[in-house]
């Protein structure tokens, strides 16, 4: 929605919408699983919807997979990697990686409408970081496949086999080519579950699959809510099981696949220090928080929700990071004006709002800027939480919504200590000017990225992942391309 603005001579003036145009985009009314190199119908006879969050309208019905569907899939992926996968030279099945990129790449603004319909993103982002990522890391690991001896010279390296993957709904498209591309490039065949609100371009990346001619059963998409994830998990002919999702469904994964012969990678929540230091660039700093928490609506696992300002620069950071948030737009996804567009579930507002029910009632001072939100759709305001106790609920959960908490701290001891006083430890960021500040601070946070003077930046070529309740195991990278192999 365009918001009114005023500039400083007084005048009045609003942006007009500048909406991405929805034409070429081509969704089926109802979508099969993708299953051994063919659209199937469920055996459980069911479909769901799925809906666009913006205005609660249907996109598309999507098939519900039960066990007997993921043991088709399971049963296409192993026979795809006996037969054919695992005896194709290396450079072949570069090949068909590096083609699926181009094809993505080829199909670009179809993907990014359709995930920002699908998701509630806003084009800008599923246009400019969603979908070029989702193609890098297709074309950097095409390029390792055949040359797996040099990236782990002087060891034996072997596929696993069948790779189960679970991903999330809040970069469904990336966390797909996260999975898949390092999974095929170290020759391991797929079944992979998109997240049940949104299924819609990981079905699109089957169509592309199938149009770049990978051999049947190599890449299984099956679709479906929690129970179809379950079914992955407890298949017994699954050879690991990668996962991106929350903590609480990470933990139940452990307890399934315990005892068994079943690697695991577990990419969980987080709740991220985004640390400023007095001497920090201030204008800089308030963008990189802004980025740090509202980007994708902050359904981020390494958003920077926590917020540690030092005390000298508090007050003007806080001046300036309201005035910033003044001017954001919350409103329509597919309005290339639009900074923070909306919430990707029904369920998923009720839980952020259930956050700002809490901190109102502990007492904490709140700033929401006054913008008027759509009448259909679920959207939330960008939201500050000030004068928050280290042990209040806003600071110690996973909000994953447009919801910051802001806390002061005085010396560098005092903040490392409450920066690592949380269960997670996936992401934190660094500001100031001081090179020898930056070094002595990420040696001593406990968090798998720390990004310096700059927050949310992503590279096929860099690993992510966490410690303590964030989960294990690394994607991006040489870390993520070893997680599907093993190695003697
Ligand atoms: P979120 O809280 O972000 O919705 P979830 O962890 O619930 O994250 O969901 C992430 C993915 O895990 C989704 O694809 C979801 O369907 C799937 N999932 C949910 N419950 C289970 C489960 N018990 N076993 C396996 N996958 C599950």
């Amino acid at each position: 929605m365009a918001a009114k603005k005023t500039i400083n001579q007084g005048v009045e003036w609003n942006y007009s919408p500048a909406l991405e145009s929805t034409s070429h985009v081509k969704l089926k009314s109802k979508y099969d699983l993708y299953i051994d190199g063919k659209w199937v119908k469920p055996q459980s006879k069911k479909y769901f919807k799925t809906i666009n969050p913006a205005n609660e309208e249907v996109l598309a019905e999507v098939a519900h997979a039960n066990e007997k569907d993921v043991d088709l899939a399971v049963k296409a992926a192993r026979k795809a990697y006996r037969n054919v996968w695992s005896k194709m030279a290396p450079s072949e099945r570069a090949k068909y990686i590096y083609r699926i990129a181009r094809l993505m790449q080829e199909r670009a603004r179809e993907f990014a409408v359709i995930e920002s319909l699908d998701a509630g993103k806003v084009i800008r982002e599923s246009r400019d970081v969603d979908v070029p990522l989702a193609c890098n890391h297709f074309f950097y690991y095409a390029g390792w496949a055949d040359k797996l001896q040099y990236a782990f010279p002087n060891r034996k390296v072997e596929a696993l086999g069948v790779a189960g993957q679970i991903i999330p709904w809040n970069f469904p498209l990336l966390m797909a080519a996260w999975k898949i591309a390092p999974a095929l490039a170290a020759g391991n065949t797929v079944v992979l579950k998109p997240a049940e609100t949104t299924p819609l371009t990981a079905l699109k990346l089957a169509e592309i699959i199938h149009d770049a001619g990978l051999p049947s059963g190599v890449v299984n998409i099956v679709t479906g809510y929690g129970d179809t994830g379950a079914s992955i998990v407890n298949h017994p002919n699954v050879d690991k099981i990668a996962f991106t999702g929350s903590t609480g469904v990470g933990k139940i994964i452990q307890r399934a696949i315990a005892g068994t012969h079943k690697k695991s990678t577990l990419e969980l929540g987080g709740k991220s220090a985004n640390i400023i230091m007095d001497d920090a660039p201030i204008d800089q700093a308030v963008e990189g928080i802004v980025n740090g928490i509202f980007f994708n609506q902050g359904h981020v696992c390494c958003a920077g929700s926590r917020l540690f300002v030092q005390e000298g620069v508090a007050e003007k950071v806080i001046e300036k990071l309201k005035h910033r948030m003044d001017s954001l737009i919350v409103g329509d996804p597919l309005d290339k004006n639009t900074d923070i567009g909306a919430i990707n579930s029904k369920d998923q507002l009720d839980i952020i709002n259930g956050y700002v029910k809490i901190g109102n009632a502990e007492g904490a001072e709140m700033y929401q800027p006054k913008c008027k939100l759509p009448k259909s759709g679920f959207y939330c305001p960008p939201t500050l939480f000030m004068d928050v106790a280290q042990s209040s609920r806003l600071v110690q959960e996973e909000i994953f919504g447009p919801v910051l908490t802001i806390q002061t701290f005085r010396t560098v001891d005092e903040v490392l200590q409450k920066a690592n006083n949380t269960p997670f430890g996936l992401a934190a960021g660094i500001w100031t000017d001081k090179g020898s500040r930056i070094f002595n601070l990420t040696t001593k946070l406990r968090a798998g990225v720390i990004w310096a003077n700059t927050y949310n930046k992503f590279d096929p070529t860099s690993p992510f992942g966490g410690y303590k309740e964030s989960g294990f195991g690394r994607e991006g990278g040489l870390q993520g391309l070893g997680a599907y192999l093993k190695m003697n």
